[in-house]
Formats: C-alpha cells, sequence, structure tokens
C-alpha cells in the first residue's frame, strides 16, 4: 500500500460481521469519506474462546467480509482478531496497530449502539487514548450514557477524538438478516450480492 506524504490515516473497523451486510459498507463509506481516509480495514471477531459462544464460524465471516471489501479500492480485511488466541480485545487490536503504525492517525469506527457499551468494554479509557473514535448514528442507538461515558465524551468531542459522522441511518442489521433468513425470508436487500451468494452457496443461517 502506498501512502501519500501526509500523516496516514487508518480506519479500523471491528465487528462480528456474522453477516457483514450494507449497512456496514454504508458506515465504512461514510467514514473514509468524511475523514478522509486512506484505508479502512475491516476487523472480523475471532470465534468465542469460551464454549457456548454461537457466532457463524470465523472463516465463512472472514470470507464474507473479503467479498464485501471488494465494493470500495479504500477497504481491507485483517484475520489480526481470529488469528489471536483467547479473548481479543478491541484494547489489545488498537494497541497492535499503533505499535505497527506509530506515525498514523488512527480512527476506530463505532455504531451509536457500541458507543453506548463502551465503558464495558475491557480497558476502554486505554483503547480511547490509542485511536479516535467515528461513531455512526443507528436507530436503536440513542441512550443517555452513564456520567463517566458523559464526562470523556464531552472531552473527546471538545478535543476532536470523538466525531459523530453525518451519514443517514440505514437500517440494516446482521440479527434481523440471520431471523429473516431463519425463516425462509429474503433479506437480499440488505446485502451485498456477493454476500447473499456466499451464503446461498454455503448455507448459512438457514433453518434446518
Ligand atoms: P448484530 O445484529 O449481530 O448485533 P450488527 O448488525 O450490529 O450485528 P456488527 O458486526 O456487530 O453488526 O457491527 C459492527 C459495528 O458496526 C458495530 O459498531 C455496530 O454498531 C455497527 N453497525 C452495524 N450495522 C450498523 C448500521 N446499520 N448503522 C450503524 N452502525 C452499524
Amino acid at each position: 500500500m502506498t501512502f501519500p506524504s501526509r500523516r496516514p490515516a487508518i480506519g479500523l473497523f471491528g465487528g462480528s460481521f456474522d453477516p457483514v451486510h450494507n449497512g456496514h459498507l454504508h458506515i465504512a463509506r461514510a467514514f473514509a469519506d468524511e475523514l478522509a481516509l486512506d484505508t479502512v480495514i475491516f476487523l472480523p471477531a475471532g470465534d468465542p474462546y469460551h464454549k457456548g459462544g454461537s457466532r457463524t464460524d470465523a472463516r465463512h465471516r472472514l470470507a464474507m467480509a473479503q467479498l464485501a471489501a471488494q465494493a470500495d479500492p479504500r477497504f481491507a480485511v485483517s484475520d489480526c482478531d481470529i488469528v489471536r488466541r483467547g479473548a481479543t480485545y478491541s484494547s489489545d487490536t488498537a494497541a497492535i496497530f499503533r505499535q505497527n503504525f506509530p506515525a498514523a492517525d488512527l480512527w476506530w469506527l463505532l455504531g451509536a449502539d457500541s458507543l453506548n457499551t463502551l465503558h464495558t468494554w475491557k480497558n476502554w479509557r486505554q483503547f480511547a487514548d490509542t485511536v479516535n473514535i467515528a461513531v455512526a448514528r443507528r436507530a436503536d442507538g440513542g441512550t443517555a450514557p452513564d456520567a463517566e461515558r458523559a464526562a470523556w465524551q464531552r472531552q473527546a468531542e471538545a478535543a476532536g477524538s470523538l466525531k459523530t459522522l453525518s451519514a443517514p441511518l440505514h437500517p440494516a442489521s446482521s440479527t434481523d438478516i440471520r431471523r429473516a433468513l431463519a425463516g425462509g425470508g429474503d433479506a437480499g436487500a440488505l446485502l451485498p450480492p456477493e454476500v447473499a451468494a456466499y451464503i446461498r452457496r454455503h448455507r448459512l443461517y438457514h433453518a434446518a
């Protein structure tokens, strides 16, 4: 990858991507456009390290993310959170990218629903000190923050390290798509066509 002469600007986009959908692509494009990012790296989460997790196998989620990422030349996919053993925390992922790209501006993309749970993440303060955070609005993402996070949010917004994207709302959610497919419905309008074809080919999410 060749970077321009200014500081490279790298966007990181973690998620389960189970499956990746048009809402993810919509906010990733807005993220790249509004922050003039050189690249947006999708980071599919690993398989749950403890028993009882119910995500689709990481190799499928990674393959679908790779198909979806073809939609934009700025998009890339990393298996960084899949190949690490045990629990993978976003604070560790952010630290790995900071170590590997010491001179880059690092931005992390969150939906508003994820911002609402940020204060429950392991080492969330350290995470927020390592990367800037961009938030995409989401229909059900508006609960009031607790006092500690509200104070952090005010300070981070004033410092320019927390920004809300102006992208319009996009209704897609992986939960709704999984539910529609399991019920025999068609979620094609919410999925990149290559991802919809992959799901059909591998018979993912369909009721037994
Ligand atoms: P699920 O329904 O299984 O929780 P999801 O649709 O939220 O899945 P994730 O892979 O968990 O998808 O999302 C990764 C990130 O993208 C999260 O920060 C989430 O908030 C954000 N996101 C996903 N879909 C949207 C959307 N339609 N609008 C805004 N943000 C979104």
